[in-house]
């Protein structure tokens, strides 16, 4: 890429793609496309068809997805699987038939099995069955890592894929039915600090294991990967450590200053027990995060708006 390449980002409005928008302006790229869901449905063939024969851009980030915490993906199933098929089948197809000369399709650590060895390596994939709470939506990425896979093998496309961790940052979703833990336990101390509340319901035994990665981080490794991945196997961005849902509510109630106790909700699913990727693919071409959890975490709560909570 030169800061004049032809850039599109899908998904830009989202927590992904807005952070990949930020990088590359401050990289000093100028020639960015991206479309609104409302401009461009990337679940319609023939609109995604148009929008690439118009516009031919040389790159493209696919982060756009539908997505969700766990019990969205546990809810709407038809529609994370449905989807997610569609924007991937149809946004890696039309960059390949306009040429497209690289594509980074964003995927997720909920691709590998329930019971992965971990920390988890990219070689897991396929080997075990999924997490059910979230397979649909599993489904539909390992859908797109094949896409991009199988397009460089037969075709020579320069696709390749990135599977995140656990993301937070700016422009997440705070929606407590349909968010992740993080947010939801930034807005959920929150309300109960400003409400004077003595507890709050935190999902689950408290017990599961996740690796959470600030997507400012993310962004950089997605440049960084466009630079210099170009390799048909997937990729893993993680952080590099793990903790307890529970030690997470606790670091997030110090950082907002809630002085009530913390009640596990055990009705609620808890999801893969232990999920923390393997990223030494990543760490030995050379990148690693910048963001630590605490400085992350301050830095979201102090720049969230509060005011629709
Ligand atoms: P997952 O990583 O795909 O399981 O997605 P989530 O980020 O939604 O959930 C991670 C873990 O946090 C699960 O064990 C949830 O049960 C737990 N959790 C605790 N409180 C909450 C909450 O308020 N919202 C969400 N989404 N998860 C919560």
């Amino acid at each position: 890429m030169n800061t004049n390449s032809k850039i599109y980002i899908a998904g830009h409005q989202g927590m992904v793609g807005s952070a990949i928008v930020r990088k590359l302006q401050n990289e000093g790229y100028t020639n960015l496309v991206y479309r609104t869901s409302k401009e461009l449905d990337l679940t319609d063939q023939s609109a995604v068809k148009a929008f690439f024969e118009s516009e031919r851009p040389e790159y493209v980030f696919l982060a756009a997805a539908k997505v969700g915490g766990i019990n969205a993906n546990n809810i709407y199933r038809g529609q994370f699987l449905y989807e997610n098929l569609m924007i991937e089948a149809n946004v890696i197809h039309q960059a390949y038939t306009a040429g497209v000369e690289k594509l980074l399709f964003l995927g997720s650590s909920c691709i590998y099995p329930k019971f992965a060895d971990q920390p988890i390596h990219e070689d897991s994939l396929l080997t075990g069955a999924l997490e059910p709470t979230n397979e649909p939506y599993a489904i539909a990425k390992i859908a797109g890592i094949k896409l991009c896979e199988t397009y460089r093998d037969q075709y020579g496309s320069d696709f390749i894929s990135a599977m995140p961790t656990n993301l937070y940052g700016l422009n997440d979703n705070y929606d407590l039915n349909n968010s992740h833990v993080l947010p939801a336990l930034i807005r959920k101390f929150h309300s109960a600090k400003i409400n004077g509340d003595k507890e709050v319901v935190v999902w689950g035994t408290g017990s599961p294991l996740r690796e959470f990665l600030h997507v400012d981080d993310l962004a950089e490794a997605c440049f960084f990967l466009m630079e210099n991945y170009s390799d048909g196997q997937t990729i893993n961005v993680g952080f590099g450590s793990d903790l307890s849902i529970k030690e997470l509510a606790e670091t997030v109630k110090a950082v907002v200053g809630f002085e009530g106790k913390l009640v596990f909700d055990a009705s609620k699913p808890d999801g893969t027990p232990k999920k923390l990727m393997d990223s030494s693919r990543l760490r030995k071409l050379g990148w690693k995060p910048k963001i630590d959890l605490l400085d992350g975490i301050r830095s979201v709560y102090d720049s969230v708006d509060k005011s629709g909570w």
